[in-house]
């Protein structure tokens, strides 16, 4: 056993009440297959600790802006280092659509099934070598003042199928596909789209940021 007192704790806030993707953000902070000393000291909490704080309204024209926005607010509402995500689709034959209304794309903010259906009409006509798309994820951290610290973007590019093939995940996985797997992340393991999504590579940048405020702090 080691005599080193504790560490203190150090507590992060993720700037979500999406149940699905606070999920996927917990597990990709600090990732159980990669041990790393360096996080220990990181606690993670969900807004729901937090019932009164403000619901921040994503109206900027970009996922950096609106992660930004999310942060800054949500810290300063809450007295605590947060996190938040901004993120979403963007469709080449859309012209980037549905971009930072991905999660309101068909209207009624949330409605997966909605924004499926309504991608697939979209794209009815567009062949398969045209249904190029990406998804975006911006993160930002920003301190208990509202200061943003750092920030950090991922990309995962794919391919919108014809039809929903899937229940894994969330909002348009059933329709993006990894070309690699010839398979949607509605399909693919956790484990497999922890490794490859625009989230996993944003959240790989920041967590160089994230060692080094630990060690200073
Ligand atoms: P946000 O909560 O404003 O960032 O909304 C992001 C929206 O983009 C979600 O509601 C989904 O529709 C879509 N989205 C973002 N990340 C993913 C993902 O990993 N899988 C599927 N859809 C995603």
């Amino acid at each position: 056993m080691s005599d080193a007192p504790p560490a203190d704790p150090f507590p992060i806030v993720l700037a979500t009440r999406n149940v699905k993707k606070g999920r996927e953000m917990a597990g990709l902070i600090a990732p159980p297959w990669e041990p790393n000393p360096r996080l220990a000291r990181l606690v993670v909490l969900t807004l729901d600790g937090f019932p009164d704080a403000p619901e921040v309204e994503e109206d900027a024209d970009t996922f950096a802006g609106n992660a930004r926005k999310k942060a800054s607010e949500t810290a300063q509402a809450v007295g605590r280092w947060v996190i938040a995500d901004d993120s979403g689709l963007t469709v080449d034959a859309l012209d980037g659509e549905p971009g930072v209304y991905s999660a309101r794309y068909a209207g009624v903010h949330g409605d997966d099934d909605a924004n499926n259906r309504k991608l697939l009409e979209a794209l009815a006509d567009v062949p398969d070598d045209r249904r190029g798309a990406a998804f975006v994820c911006s993160l930002a951290l920003s301190d208990p003042s509202g200061t943003i610290v750092l920030e950090a973007e991922g990309a995962c590019r794919g391919r919108i199928a014809r039809q929903i093939h899937g229940e894994r995940g969330f909002g348009y996985d059933p329709l993006f596909i990894i070309l690699e797997y010839h398979k949607t992340f509605g399909e693919l393991s956790t484990l497999v789209k922890h490794q490859l999504s625009h989230r996993a590579r944003a959240f790989e940048r920041l967590r160089l940021g994230l060692e080094r405020i630990l060690a200073n702090a």
